[in-house]
């Protein structure tokens, strides 16, 4: 525990990501039962043991269905259902792949451009048989695994703000390494709101490009930056092109999402990094609850419009579009 004026901050490793839940009052309990409720769904949607309700189904696949809970199930058919949109670069049956490449964890290397091709034939997303009435989830050939790394920390930060709230809470954070999601504001800032950094490219982790400001709003990011490796000079991301099999790379450094639900934001995120800036801007025109801000690799930072947060540039070699 951390006590900043007014704010008190609990942190904690979970899901391989730090964590850190900001209240207004000192309340080691709520932030037992936060940090508890985190674990709890971690236990289920992990693929980074060997046991959870989501490795059930990955070790049942080309054999037979697995019954799974509603809340599982539930989030993986929305995220059957992202990863089917026409051109989507959201797969979450991305798995082979993921854990042949290993970005951001021991022993990552580059495959062989033949076992690309061969893995990218197991990430099938159609592959994926859901059946509502038995809650199960069948995979229909050996080897392939779901994934569920780009949806489902926006779901548990959702359900952290769900839990806060029914406890009465008003004003209070969660960040999930980088999912953000918050309600109201900071009570003695005006206009009552959250600043949360945008942290530069490749820089120390205190250095900022800028701050946005939201009131009880969810503030995702999703860069080049946080998980990747370097062989011979090239960098490999965690973001998969599922088209090709290999790290997506265009004009961006960093897609952050603004939206009242987490799942969405987390779900963006890796959409709009698939899709480009200027696609992603025609896109999110007919989708105004969905805002975004994109850092390229030429140092602009550009805004979807219309825009329900404020953005204060503090990295002058940035430029806002
Ligand atoms: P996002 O951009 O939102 O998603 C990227 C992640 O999604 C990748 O890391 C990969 O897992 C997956 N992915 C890659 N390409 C695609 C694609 N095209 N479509 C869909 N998904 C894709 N990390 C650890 O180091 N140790 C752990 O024990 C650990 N446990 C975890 C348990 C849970 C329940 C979760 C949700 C995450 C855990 N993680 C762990 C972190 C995880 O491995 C990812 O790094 C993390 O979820 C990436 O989140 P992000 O918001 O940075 O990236
Ligand atoms: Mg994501
Ligand atoms: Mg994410």
């Amino acid at each position: 525990m951390s006590a900043e004026g007014r704010v008190y901050g609990y942190s904690a490793v979970l899901m391989g990501s730090p964590i850190l839940l900001k209240l207004f009052e000192h309340n080691e309990g709520r932030a037992m039962r936060v940090f508890r409720l985190i674990k709890q769904l971690e236990t289920l949607l992990t693929v980074n043991r060997p046991h959870s309700e989501v490795m059930a189904i990955n070790h049942a696949a080309g054999d037979h269905p697995v019954v799974v809970s509603q809340p599982v199930f539930n989030l993986i058919a929305r995220a059957k259902e992202v990863s089917m949109m026409p051109g989507s670069c959201f797969n979450l049956a991305i798995g082979p792949l993921v854990k042949r490449w290993r970005i951001g964890f021991n022993g990552d290397s580059v495959p062989p451009a033949k076992e690309i091709l061969a893995l990218r034939a197991l990430t099938q997303p159609q592959q994926v048989i859901l059946d509502p009435q038995l809650r199960s989830v069948f995979l229909e050939k050996r080897g392939m695994e779901i994934d569920l790394g780009a949806i489902a920390k926006g779901y548990i930060a959702d359900r952290v703000r769900d839990l806060l709230r029914q406890e009465g809470v008003e004003n209070a954070l969660i960040n999930l390494g980088g999912n953000v999601q918050t309600l109201g504001g900071t009570p003695d800032s005006s206009p009552g709101s959250w600043g949360i950094g945008l942290k530069k490219p490749f820089g120390a982790p205190d250095e900022l490009i800028g701050v946005i400001n939201v009131t009880g709003k969810s503030v995702v990011t999703s860069g080049v930056y946080e998980r990747y490796f370097e062989i011979q000079g090239q960098r490999y991301h965690h973001i998969l092109d599922p088209h090709t099999g290999y790290p997506l790379d265009n004009e961006l450094l960093s897609v952050t999402v603004i939206s009242d639900d987490s799942i969405d934001g987390d779900i963006f995120t890796t959409l709009l990094y698939g899709m480009g800036v200027e696609k992603s801007l025609a896109y999110l025109a007919d989708i105004p609850a969905i805002e975004a801000l994109f850092v390229t690799r030429d140092r602009q930072v550009v805004f979807s419009s219309p825009r329900q947060f404020s953005f204060t540039l503090r990295d002058d070699s940035y430029h806002l579009a």
